[in-house]
């Protein structure tokens, strides 16, 4: 993964070496960090990151990572009254008050939000392209598919791995500029570096993760993790 690139003069491409990392205990209690502790959760986590999981099999877990991951992240959503007739009679129910966004980053982004279809069909989808340079692990919008009226409780931005934070604070950066009341992050994995970047620059967002794992290594990637999460989804190796 040291590629060099002709970008980068024939050096290895190396943009997280010596950069100062928080420990996992470091950031264990940040705020509004929401780490799932479901033993359905790990039991398909560790599935997920075996390296002979093929992509059809991975593909199916992050969905179902993506409906457990939904499933604690609409936890707290405001509920309306609701009159309906059940075949016995009247009765006051609840429905969920207002629109459901889910936003993901494509391309890794994508299983999860299916998971997130399966718990709320009526979500609505939002695409954002987000790409990381490879030299200094900035995001870059290539492609943006989110309305121009917004009427949504919540909208959740999902990118399964939480690796330098660049993405994810990004999302969040074009999702608060829709006005949108309330912004949520879910991702599978992340590392604390990330975690901690995300959770200082938008201290205003619930983040919720399967996972918090040790580092990233010098090229940004989460140290044990699972790889490339859109390459093991898409089966592009
Ligand atoms: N993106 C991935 O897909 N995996 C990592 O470990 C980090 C970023």
């Amino acid at each position: 993964m040291t590629e060099t690139t002709a970008s980068s003069g024939g050096l290895p491409n190396l943009p997280m070496q010596g950069v100062p990392q928080p420990r996992r205990d470091e950031v264990l209690n940040l705020p509004r960090i929401h780490i799932s502790s479901h033993p359905v959760m790990a039991h398909k986590l560790t599935a997920l990151r075996d390296k002979n999981t093929q992509p059809p099999e991975f593909y199916r877990l992050v969905k179902e990572i993506g409906a457990l991951l939904a499933y604690e992240a609409t936890a707290s959503l405001a509920l309306e009254r609701s009159p309906i007739e059940t075949p016995m009679g009247p009765m006051v129910g609840e429905r969920l008050a207002g629109g459901i966004g889910v936003t993901p980053v494509l391309r890794a982004g994508l299983g999860l939000a299916e998971g997130f279809r399966e718990v709320i069909p009526d979500v609505q989808v939002w695409h954002l392209g987000l790409r990381r340079d490879e030299q200094t692990l900035q995001a870059m919008e290539y492609y943006n598919q989110l309305p121009h009226k917004v009427d949504l409780q919540v909208c959740y931005a999902v990118d399964p791995m939480l690796a330098t934070g660049g993405s994810a604070i990004d999302a969040i950066n074009v999702l608060k500029r829709r006005g949108i009341p309330r912004l949520c992050y879910v991702g599978i994995i992340a590392a604390p570096y990330g975690l901690l970047k995300l959770s200082q620059t938008h201290p205003d967002i619930d983040i919720y993760i399967g996972a918090l794992d040790e580092s990233l290594n010098d090229v940004g990637y989460i140290l044990p993790g699972l790889g490339d999460a859109g390459d093991r989804q898409f089966g592009t190796f």
